[in-house]
């Protein structure tokens, strides 16, 4: 995972962008654009960057992630 996710994760924690809609699901806004904002739950976001994930790096073995997802990660752990 790069750096720059972790980077934009943290601020939407910061910012405040994060609100809980029920146990294991979120709103989170877009970093960049604020009219925007994402259901995400622990594993899964509905964004672009998560979507097109399993596209790029299909069969890798990895999981996908977006800021989005880093974000709730970081929220779900300050929040308990
Ligand atoms: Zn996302």
């Amino acid at each position: 995972m790069c750096a720059n996710t972790i980077k934009k994760a943290k601020k939407l924690v910061e910012n405040g962008d994060i609100v809980k809609i029920e146990d294991g699901l979120y709103q989170v806004k877009s970093s960049s654009d604020k009219t925007k904002s994402y259901r995400v739950t622990s594993d899964s976001c509905d964004c672009l960057g998560f979507k097109n994930f399993y596209k790029f790096y299909h069969g890798k073995g990895l999981k996908a992630n977006c800021s989005h997802l880093e974000a709730v990660r970081i929220f779900e752990k300050e929040n308990k």
